[in-house]
């Protein structure tokens, strides 16, 4: 998937969350108005991600943008996560998960 697909699938997903019940903005959406290089940031650029995160943190659709995120597999800041941020966060699922079997 080139950038330019993934900004299109984030300006997507974004306008499929801002319809969810809850969110009303009451203005332009921040994430859909920022420079998408602050969403997928070169390898390195800490700045601008954490740019990303603080504007996600006042998202009001942010845990269900993490969730897809982690359905999806995306690339970028998603729900107010870096990529191996959601990557720890699945393998605690897993782990979680398989306790929950072995425990039954
Ligand atoms: S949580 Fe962040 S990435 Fe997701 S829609 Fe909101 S601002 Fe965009």
């Amino acid at each position: 998937m080139t950038r330019q697909e993934r900004i299109e699938r984030h300006d997507a997903l974004y306008k499929l969350l801002t319809a969810l019940p809850g969110a009303d903005f009451g203005a332009v959406p921040e994430c859909a108005e920022t420079d998408p290089e602050v969403f997928f940031p070169e390898p390195g650029r800490v700045d601008l991600a954490r740019r990303a995160i603080a504007i996600c943190e006042r998202c009001p659709v942010r845990e269900a943008c993490l969730e897809k995120a982690l359905q999806n597999g995306e690339l970028g800041i998603w729900g107010g996560t870096t990529e191996t941020q959601r990557r720890k966060i699945r393998a605690q699922r897993r782990r979680a998960a398989q306790q929950g079997r072995e425990a039954a």
